[in-house]
């Protein structure tokens, strides 16, 4: 591997105490005083030391916290013997703290008043105006009359609080969250091919793979710690990126593909059939271990190295030779992210990768595996226990012996629990459209920027009686239009446990006090409890510890069984544990191994223990450039200092120096050049649904016909238009065509 001129090094602790009172350099991930990110104190005014989980990405660093004598944090810095992230922060990591000391962070409860205003209000005045108009509506309308829609950043205890409260104690059937924008593709790909949730890598699998495929994943800077992790290969491996941009991530790799827009379906299936014809399958595990591959072998058979290198403008050859690496290096593992999962047709290629996966039996070994990236820092724990489309702890809400079971741990009546599953995010959505659902409780996000196709759904939240929101913020555009605010702690101010990517359960503390009369999301749900009258349903959830213990026992007999972890010290002593760590676990040591992976001994979830291939025709995309709007827009992430929104990163002078203040546009420069642009130009894009004003940046990285534009920025989604994959319903937020006109 070339050496990373940022990355040289993991550090040792003595080597960041030495920093503590050192200069500033220009290591951004390592040095504690990089770009002013995270100055460490003085070591006289740390009294203590606590650790704690990143609250960002779904990589899931592990970070120092320094405490003065009060307890308060007053500054972090990376731990350096977490298995995770060994010593490494990203800037966003190093900035943790800083959005909790903002000056416009919600203090107080708002109610909108009769002149239309948002006036603070007690807790009392707002959760038991919450309470009555929740009620009044669900008595008039039913019970499909009111849902919430969660996120992916509160702690895995709050969401199951969250779930329970809703489904369980206020009679809700719908509820969903973030996942659905996000990992939802995974969930559903993983299931129907593996029989569970379950991506099965571990981080070690990044040093120790000879071949890693990365298929729309901008590593680098979505994910740059586990970007880190690949740097320390000593395999020599070949790093492939699949994507139509050249993105950081595919000018560091040993390769990049540069695909024509969802034609990576097309291009899988003819890998696939290539490893057939050149006998590269593994015809052992395929025979032991998996169901369908004959079928899948014929169906693969129309997909030749020609067809896919028309449709995905790459080289016969250079499929072909992707196919021989995939067949004959003895250790590859797949890699997707947005690129794969935000897609109209996003499940069947999350499984064509996992196909590969299966087909060449690189799965359950060091250095394999189909392996999805997860995006926010709990989006794994709001799969296992938002109670939303899965009853909690991965149990199915239409199964009798599922609800009997949680009904019992819980100590519920079954009835409470709904036998139906929940409409998802998008449906929700369409039914507050038709007013089916008239009042709505959206919790740590912010949809009015991060949802699909943005007028849209302006106009259908115009069409509610009641929404609250709950969130850090009472200033984002979605808190702006509640009825009623609920004003929530954020990172660091609240005791809890996230889920990484690679399944490992790790603790967030509380180091800090919320300002004002905020409350961490799990005493707002006890609290609304007690207004709602179902208090002492969730007598046993008096704190998050508490309800892990809870947690624990709905995991029992589920592949994600964690009922062999003692208690939060456990994990902290243990530095995190991967699920599943069952009551009956051993290990020689008495320790808990530090790196696991599934499916070693080819056992998967379903039934018969087998993996199954699952496929399908692709299909055409859902919007094409024509003469009126002749640019396909890609969207992604902006930089390592941007979170999603920006609702948290825009609070820190330091990040927001690190990426563009306003909107940009990429184009390439032979489009550039046609239209007579420059960078820094002003321009006009414009799709069907809605139009910007961005400036030009002229660039390679985006092909000719092709333009980019990130994410992070609140007017993107105005252009993006709502089709969703109809396994997993997540919008395919990637690809819409849009027009680009000079403004002068
Ligand atoms: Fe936090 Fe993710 Fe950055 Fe790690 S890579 S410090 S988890 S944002």
């Amino acid at each position: 591997m070339k050496k990373d001129p940022l990355f040289p090094k993991r550090p040792d602790k003595a080597s960041l105490l030495r920093e503590w009172t050192g200069p500033l350099t220009n290591d951004l991930v390592q040095q504690p005083g990089a770009f002013g990110l995270g100055q460490l104190p003085r070591r006289l005014d740390v009294a203590a030391t606590t650790t704690s989980i990143c609250g960002f990405c779904g990589t899931g660093c592990q970070l120092e916290v320094h405490l003065n004598k009060e307890g308060e944090a007053i500054n972090l810095s990376a731990s350096t013997e977490y298995p995770v992230n060994l010593g490494m922060a990203c800037p966003k990591g190093w900035e943790s703290l800083t959005p909790l000391e903002a000056s416009d962070r919600g203090t107080t409860p708002l109610l909108r008043d009769a002149r239309g205003e948002q006036r603070p209000a007690s807790w009392d005045e707002a959760l038991g105006e919450m309470a009555r108009r929740f009620k009044k509506t669900m008595q008039e309308h039913g019970p499909e009359s009111v849902a919430w829609l969660g996120t992916g950043q509160i702690a895995v205890e709050e969401f199951a609080f969250l779930g329970a409260l809703a489904k369980f104690g206020m009679g809700f059937v719908h509820g969903d969250g973030n996942t659905r924008q996000c990992m939802a593709t995974a969930v559903a790909a993983y299931k129907e091919s593996f029989g569970f949730d379950s991506p099965p890598f571990t981080y070690q699998d990044f040093e120790e793979s000879d071949c890693l495929i990365f298929v729309g994943s901008n590593l680098c800077i979505a994910h740059p710690i586990m970007w880190q992790r690949v740097m320390r290969n000593q395999r020599n491996p070949d790093v492939i990126v699949v994507d139509p941009r050249r993105t950081e991530t595919a000018m560091a790799a040993t390769e990049h593909l540069a695909i024509e827009p969802k034609s990576d379906l097309t291009l899988f299936y003819a890998v696939a059939r290539e490893v057939i014809h050149q006998g590269w399958v593994d015809r052992d595990f395929v025979a032991q271990h998996t169901n369908d591959f004959a079928e899948f072998a014929a169906f693969v058979e129309p997909y030749t190295l020609e067809k896919a290198a028309g449709a995905s403008g790459l080289s016969a050859s250079s499929i072909q030779e992707l196919a021989r690496k995939i067949g004959t290096r003895e250790r590859v593992s797949f890699w997707w992210t947005m690129g794969v999962n935000q897609s109209y047709e996003g499940t069947r290629l999350a499984q064509a990768l996992i196909n590969l996966a299966l087909l060449t039996g690189n799965i359950g070994k060091p250095g394999t595996g189909a392996n999805s990236i997860t995006g926010q820092c709990n989006a794994m724990g709001s799969r296992l226990f938002s109670n939303t489309t899965n009853l909690l702890g991965g149990h199915q809400f239409t199964e009798a012996a599922d609800r009997r079971k949680v009904a019992g741990v819980l100590g519920i009546p079954e009835e409470r629990i709904p036998q139906q599953n929940s409409l998802a995010y998008d449906q929700i959505l369409e039914a507050v459209g038709q007013g089916k659902i008239k009042a709505l409780w959206i919790i740590a996000t912010n949809p009015l920027h991060s949802w699909i196709e943005q007028n849209r759904f302006k106009e259908r939240l115009e069409k509610l009686d009641c929404l609250v929101v709950q969130d850090m913020y009472a200033n984002t555009l979605t808190a702006q239009s509640a009825d009623i605010y609920l004003p929530a702690a954020g990172w660091g101010e609240k005791d809890g446990t996230f889920i990484n990517s690679e399944r490992r359960i790790g603790t967030i503390r509380k180091v800090r006090k919320a300002p004002g009369q905020a409350l961490a999301d799990f005493q707002i749900f006890r609290a609304l409890a007690h207004h709602w009258g179902v208090g002492e349903m969730f007598r046993e959830w008096t704190c998050p510890e508490e309800a892990f213990q809870i947690l624990k026992k709905l995991s029992v007999g589920q592949p994600c069984d964690f009922s062999g972890i003692r208690d939060y010290a456990h994990l902290e002593e243990s530095g995190g544990i991967q699920w599943p760590w069952p009551a009956e676990a051993e290990s020689e040591d008495g320790k808990v191994p530090a790196q696991r992976r599934l499916f070693g001994d080819g056992k998967f979830f379903t039934a018969d223990q087998r993996a199954r291939f699952c496929f399908e025709k692709p299909r055409p995309q859902p919007e094409s450039p024509c003469g009126e709007y002749p640019y396909i827009l890609l969207t992604g992430r902006g930089t390592s200092s941007q979170w999603h929104t920006g609702t948290r990163t825009e609070k820190s002078d330091v990040l927001r120096k690190l990426y563009p203040r306003g909107i940009y546009v990429e184009i390439n420069a032979e489009d550039a050049q046609k239209l007579g642009l420059q960078s820094g130009d002003k321009t006009l894009v414009q799709s069907r649904r809605g139009h910007l004003e961005a400036s030009a940046f002229v660039c390679q990285t985006v092909p000719a016909g092709k333009l980019f534009i990130s994410m992070h920025y609140r007017e993107v989604n105005r252009l993006t238009r709502e089709d969703v994959d109809p396994y997993s319903r997540e919008p395919n937020f990637k690809i819409c065509a849009v027009s680009l006109k000079p403004l002068r």
